[in-house]
């Protein structure tokens, strides 16, 4: 009992220790990074660039094509993400090349567990978002507006560069939702891609189907929340809709792109074990059984500082009913040093890939098999 205790104690003072080294370490590298340039907010009508996906109403109105919310927006107010403005009938992105976090890290910490193992990746991100989530853990940046980010100057042009500058060999669209940004991932994306950038981006999903086809060319992976399977929890806990992101998941899959679904588990809000069921039997016939599937741990931040983090016994009964129901790749995330941080081999079930939080420690495959028994694992290995 003493040593069980010891040891429960020990591992709570390592997650702590942890989690606040990466929101420490974070917030260093976002700081040092937009330090040297004096920050900016919006940058002058001139520099502005036209938003692609939207229509011309008439009357100086415009409608937004962008995301499910299909905002119609009047002459000089912005769309409900707020990084959309009409100027003159004519729809402006605010954000495009000016972005409030480049940091690198590791590609685990997306989470891409089957793309790049240990490789660290350059992140961009900007102010604002499409949703409201009220657990937001980036809420510093995606609940605020341009006006309120500390942004700097730079051009995709300059951010493919400055990822092979840094060594590093991917870019990552992420921090707040990508949607938001949409020009600037893009032509980010295809300017990389042509560099021999791997590209990924991590999404709530929302985007409409006519600019997601057009971007996926140009992305090897995309990481979309799940965010629950109710559309009760979508309008009231992240205003929104769950029918969008599930149209987002079935095209990436059919496009071919690299995909990994999170479900962020939050005490009392979607941790219902038969809803967790079906949304595990939805991801099995329509994404597939080698779709990876990450239960993350919730911890209180923003609005939601009153619930406490997930139980470890909730988080291993989801991944339970998820083997069960036939996924094959099935993690646990914000909870270092859990044995569901690792990848285990579907077939003979040995350890292939070992990780501690995001740190991977031990890589047994071999040209993209186990490399105990040879069964294939998917994912981008090279
Ligand atoms: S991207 Fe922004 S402006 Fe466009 S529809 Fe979505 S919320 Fe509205």
């Amino acid at each position: 009992m003493v040593t069980d205790n010891w040891k429960s104690r020990t591992r709570r003072v390592i997650e702590i220790v942890a989690i606040i080294l990466f929101v420490v370490i974070g917030v260093t590298i976002i700081l040092q990074t937009t330090a040297p340039s004096p920050p900016q907010g919006v940058p002058p009508k001139e520099k502005l660039t036209e938003a692609r996906y939207y229509q011309k109403l008439g009357d100086g109105m415009v409608q937004c094509q962008l995301c499910f919310r299909k905002c119609t927006i009047q002459e000089g107010a912005r769309g409900v993400c707020e990084n959309r403005i009409n100027i003159g009938g004519t729809l402006y992105s605010l954000v495009y090349a000016n972005p409030c976090a480049i940091q690198i890290d590791p590609v685990e910490k997306e989470p891409l567990f089957h793309l790049l193992p240990g490789d660290t990746t350059l992140c961009f991100g900007t102010a604002s978002c499409n949703q409201k989530c009220l657990f937001c853990h980036n809420w510093h940046m995606s609940q605020r507006t341009v006006e309120e980010t500390d942004n700097i100057a730079l051009s995709p042009e300059e951010a493919v560069t400055m990822a092979a500058e840094v060594g590093c060999n991917s870019i990552s669209f992420t921090y707040n939702e990508p949607t938001v940004f949409y020009e600037y991932m893009y032509d980010i994306a295809k300017l990389a891609k042509e560099m021999g950038l791997v590209t990924y981006f991590h999404s709530n999903g929302t985007i409409n189907p006519e600019p997601l086809r057009a971007l996926l060319p140009y992305m090897d992976a995309a990481c979309i929340d799940l965010k629950a399977f109710t559309e009760e929890f979508y309008l009231n806990v992240s205003s929104s809709e769950l029918e969008p992101v599930l149209r987002t998941l079935k095209i990436i899959k059919e496009e071919g792109v690299w995909l990994e679904v999170v479900n962020l588990l939050i005490p009392t809000l979607n941790d219902d074990m038969d809803k967790l069921r079906e949304m595990c039997i939805w991801i099995r016939d329509n994404l597939g059984e080698d779709t990876p599937l990450h239960f993350s741990r919730f911890f209180p931040a923003y609005k939601l500082l009153k619930l406490p983090p997930t139980p470890l016994e909730t988080l291993d009964k989801a991944r339970e009913i998820a083997q069960e129901v036939g996924l094959k790749y099935v993690y646990i995330g914000n909870a270092p040093g859990h044995i569901a941080n690792s990848t285990f081999c579907p077939q003979c079930g040995e350890l292939i890939i070992k990780r501690v939080g995001f740190i991977v420690q031990q890589y047994l495959l071999k040209e993209g098999r186990c490399a105990y028994c040879g069964y294939p694992i998917p994912g981008i290995w090279d």
